[in-house]
């Protein structure tokens, strides 16, 4: 079988609050440990980890 599609290094990220997908194109050089905004509802996400180009985030609560 083969199913090797050499697809572009695009990770993929859903937003934990609006299940939209975040526009990581303004994060190039995205990584665990990073926080990212949701362009959607503006949400401010902590990157845990990045598996199989899907982005695991948390929401950051602010105001702490
Ligand atoms: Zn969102």
């Amino acid at each position: 079988m083969i199913s090797e599609k050499s697809e572009s290094s695009k990770a993929l990220c859903v937003c934990p609050e609006c299940k939209n997908t975040i526009d990581l194109s303004r994060y190039p050089n995205i990584a665990p440990g990073m926080v990212i905004e949701c362009n959607h509802c503006g949400m401010t996400l902590l990157v845990k980890e990045i598996a199989g180009g899907n982005v695991q985030t948390e929401i950051v609560d602010e105001g702490k």
